[in-house]
Parts: structure tokens; C-alpha cells; sequence
């Protein structure tokens, strides 16, 4: 084509800008994190030798390393031989109570983001938000905290502090309350009746709050896909859903909460219960699974399996093991040792179901179910952090990939949570929540452990200070 000539003179100022660009003053910074291979959580690609710039709490610019300047002022990290991930997720922890040892242990084990599921205490909800408006004020120093309050169950509940409804009017006043007060969703209960239930699901829609928790035990997993629940914890929906026995077992489970109030709380209501679950494992059916994994896909349903309480290895493992009881404070070390002296009501009426957890979800990933990573730590024998990453392990021995695994705790719980503009890759313009890896976490998950550094809403925390948080959370004694 013929060149022309009074497209030249643009032509050339185009070309003298790209030039000038890059001469030009570098962009502000606070941080640069130089020479690293990014991580794409989306496709898996790796992007190697880029800088990574972030201007106070976001991510402005990623690019390769020989054409972004960096500010005189923005601190500098040598990602050289370093992989970029993004910050991770635990989207299933009880840690409001919890602060002053779990909040350390999570930001040193690269989790930069909970959700928090519950606490047993007065009003939940008053102090989650109060949690909520410290962190953001920085006046703490901890994971990005969503949380709804106290769960939602019936009479009587399985736990203190829940939230108690009997009937529609009760659940939709219930949903009133927690979405007036600030919850991000709503956690729903074993004991709820299917009247509640639906009566809650129907109010959470109309008033736009998103509904997580168990599926109660009276309650079909199909019919909680389909009245829009989103998440399912522990693979409850699947045990349930499996079970060819499921319609005798509902009304079984009738009986058990007419005799409740009968029983001692603890341990008779709670093995009830468990004994009850290990029936619907007994009787588990592999058509019945795949066909609740497709239900479960069908109406966009998401399921934090929690593999990790149910991990092969049980809690006297965990107390012989250094690598992990030397991040406890030492009144929780010897609170566990004293627990796993005593039998465990839950574990004797379960028994052993990490196989079928696994297989179930591996039949939930093979549906196309998102899966996020979440460990239930608050409850014993799981430690903030270190379990995460254990969960990540159980996950790929349950068929997922690495990249699977990862994707895990970032890009999915971001989409799920309705958070990916912000958060669940390493992009320019979203915040930065980052985790410099010493090794690649594609090839081997358990690399995602592997932790140089960690930038939480930008603020850089380097090995030194994450080894003091570590040191921290475990010097820390009870008032
Ligand atoms: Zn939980």
C-alpha cells in the first residue's frame, strides 16, 4: 500500500510518545515487586521476568521488567526465581473469637481473605463488624474478613449464640435483621424446617443478600440448589444427595429432633447427628452422585468441601508433628493434647469418611462445580493458615490439578463471593493481595507454602515479619 505522506508527521509524534513514554517519569509506587514470573490463575500461563508495580492498596502496572520504571520511593522486592500468586482464601473459617492467634498465622501463610461462618458468642454480627471496621481502619492487621453473623437454625439450635426460627414469619424477620445489620450472607442450619428454609431462601433473594451454609438435614439438596443457595459447606450436599436411603433418612431425622430436647446437648445430640450422617454415607449410591453433582452445576451451586476435617491423618498426628505445634500458643497446644486424650463423640460416630469425601469431590469437579478451598479451622486440630494449605494437598488427591487447587483459593472464591473486579488474579487495577512463591505452585501445590513474601492491601510483609507474626501468634496467652 501506498504510503501517505500526510500521515507521516502523526505517524512519527506517535512513534517520539512511545519513546518519551518510556523515558518519562515512572509511575507513582509505593512497592515494586521486580523481576518475578506471574502466575495466571485463569489459563495457568506464566508470565516471567515482569515488575509488578502497586501504588498504595491496588496493583497500577505489570509489565516486563526492562521497560517499567520504578519510583525512587516505592520500596523494592527482588522477585528473581519468585513466583506471583494471588493473595489466597479460606472460605470457611470460625475465627472471630480468635483474633489475636489466628489473624498472625493466617497473613504469615499467604491467606489474605476469610470467610467467617459463625461464632459462638452474645451477638456475632455486633463484633464481626466491629472486626470488619478495624481492619479497615488499620488499627488491625489481619485477612479480609466477610462474614454473616450468627447461623440461622432451628428449635432447638445445634449451637449457642444461632439464630432461632420456628416458622416463615420468624425466618423472614431473621433475614431482615441480619441483612439490616450489615451481614454479607446468611449461614443456614442442620435443624432448620423446610418451611423456615424455603421461607428464608425466598426472603434472602428479595432483599439481595446470598444464602451459604449446610443443607438441613429435612431439606433435599436439589430443592436448596434449587431455591438459590449458594455455597455448600463440607459436602453436605453430596452425602445427603447420595444416599438411596435420603426419604427414609429425612424422616428419621424427624424423630431425632422430637427427641432432642429429651437428650444431653452434648455428646448425645451432637453423635445423634453425626450417626445419622454416617447412615447416609453407608448407604451411598454412585448414580445418585453423579446426578447431584449435575443438579448441583445446574443451578450454579458452589461447594467448600472442607476435606481437611476429615484428613487420614488424625489429631495425634498433628500434636507429634513440630512443624505444627510449634505455631499454637501453648493454652491451645495443651487444650488439644487434653481433647485428643478424650474420645471424640463426632469421629466415633463417623468413623473413616475421607474416601468417600474425596470421591465425591472429585465427582463434584468433573460436574464443573466450583470448589473453593475452606478448612473450618476454629474447630480443634486445625491451624489457621497451615491447614489451608493442607486443604489445597487434599484437594489435588482428590483429582483437581494444581492450577485446580490454586484457582481454589483465589479466582473462585473471588467469583463467587462476587469480588473478581477486585481481587482473584494478579492484574493491574485490582488491590493488592499478593503471595511471592519461592517455587512454582503449578507444578507442585504444596510450593504455595513455600512463602517469601506477602502483600496484603499493599503493605508489604517480608519473610522477617512474617516469621514475627508467626512468633507472635504462638507467645499469645489467653486474658
Ligand atoms: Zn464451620
Amino acid at each position: 500500500m501506498r504510503q501517505d505522506p500526510r500521515r507521516r508527521p502523526f505517524a512519527l509524534a506517535t512513534a517520539l510518545g512511545l519513546v518519551l513514554g518510556a523515558c518519562a517519569a515512572p509511575r507513582p509506587a509505593t512497592l515494586a515487586i521486580r523481576d518475578v514470573t506471574v502466575v495466571d490463575v485463569v489459563d495457568g500461563t506464566l508470565a516471567p521476568g515482569r515488575t509488578v508495580l502497586v501504588d498504595g492498596d491496588r496493583i497500577v502496572e505489570i509489565g516486563a521488567s526492562g521497560e517499567v520504571a520504578i519510583a525512587k520511593r516505592a520500596e523494592v522486592v527482588e522477585g528473581a526465581g519468585g513466583f506471583l500468586v494471588p493473595g489466597l482464601w479460606d472460605a470457611h473459617v470460625h475465627s472471630a473469637a480468635s483474633l489475636d492467634w489466628h489473624f498472625p498465622l493466617f497473613l504469615a501463610h499467604g491467606v489474605t481473605s476469610v470467610r467467617n461462618m459463625h461464632s459462638t458468642v452474645d451477638d456475632a454480627l455486633a463484633l464481626v463488624r466491629e472486626i470488619q471496621s478495624r481492619l479497615e481502619a488499620g488499627t488491625l492487621a489481619g485477612p479480609r474478613f466477610l462474614a454473616n453473623g450468627a447461623i440461622v437454625d432451628g428449635d432447638p439450635p445445634s449451637w449457642p449464640g444461632s439464630v432461632v426460627v420456628r416458622d416463615a414469619e420468624e425466618a423472614r424477620a431473621a433475614v431482615d435483621r441480619l441483612a439490616d445489620g450489615g451481614a454479607d450472607f446468611v449461614k443456614v442450619y442442620d435443624r432448620l424446617t423446610p418451611e423456615a428454609y424455603a421461607a428464608i431462601l425466598e426472603r434472602a433473594r428479595e432483599r439481595g443478600i446470598p444464602v451459604d451454609g449446610h443443607v438441613p438435614a429435612s431439606v433435599r439438596p436439589r430443592d436448596a440448589a434449587a431455591a438459590g443457595q449458594r455455597t455448600i459447606e463440607h459436602g453436605i450436599g453430596m452425602t445427603l444427595g447420595c444416599s438411596s436411603a435420603a426419604d427414609s433418612l429425612r424422616a428419621e431425622y424427624r424423630g431425632f429432633l422430637e427427641r432432642l430436647p429429651q437428650m444431653p446437648p452434648y455428646p448425645d445430640a451432637v453423635a445423634g447427628h453425626f450417626q445419622w450422617v454416617r447412615r447416609a454415607i453407608e448407604t451411598r449410591d454412585a448414580e445418585r452422585c453423579r446426578e447431584t453433582a449435575r443438579t448441583l452445576r445446574e443451578h450454579s451451586v458452589v461447594s467448600v468441601p472442607t476435606l481437611v476435617i476429615t484428613a487420614a491423618s488424625g489429631p495425634e498426628a498433628l500434636l507429634a508433628d513440630e512443624a505444627w505445634t510449634s505455631l499454637l500458643p501453648a493454652s491451645v497446644r495443651e487444650g488439644w493434647r487434653a481433647m485428643s486424650a478424650q474420645t471424640d463423640p463426632i469421629a466415633e460416630a463417623l468413623g473413616s469418611t475421607a474416601e468417600p469425601a474425596l470421591d465425591n469431590v472429585r465427582l463434584l469437579h468433573e460436574a464443573g462445580v466450583p470448589i473453593l478451598a475452606g478448612t473450618d479451622v476454629g474447630n480443634p486440630f486445625l491451624v489457621p493458615g497451615r491447614s489451608l494449605h493442607r486443604e489445597l494437598a487434599r484437594l489435588t488427591e482428590a483429582g483437581l490439578s494444581p492450577l485446580d487447587a490454586l484457582r481454589a483459593a483465589t479466582l473462585s472464591p473471588a467469583r463467587t463471593f462476587g469480588l473478581e473486579d477486585e481481587l482473584g488474579t494478579v492484574e493491574a487495577g485490582k488491590l493488592a493481595d499478593l503471595v511471592l512463591l519461592e517455587a512454582n505452585p503449578l507444578e507442585r501445590i504444596e510450593n504455595a507454602g513455600r512463602i517469601a513474601a506477602v502483600v496484603r492491601n499493599g503493605r508489604l510483609l517480608r519473610r522477617a515479619d512474617l516469621d514475627a507474626l508467626l512468633a507472635r501468634a504462638a507467645a499469645w496467652t489467653p486474658e
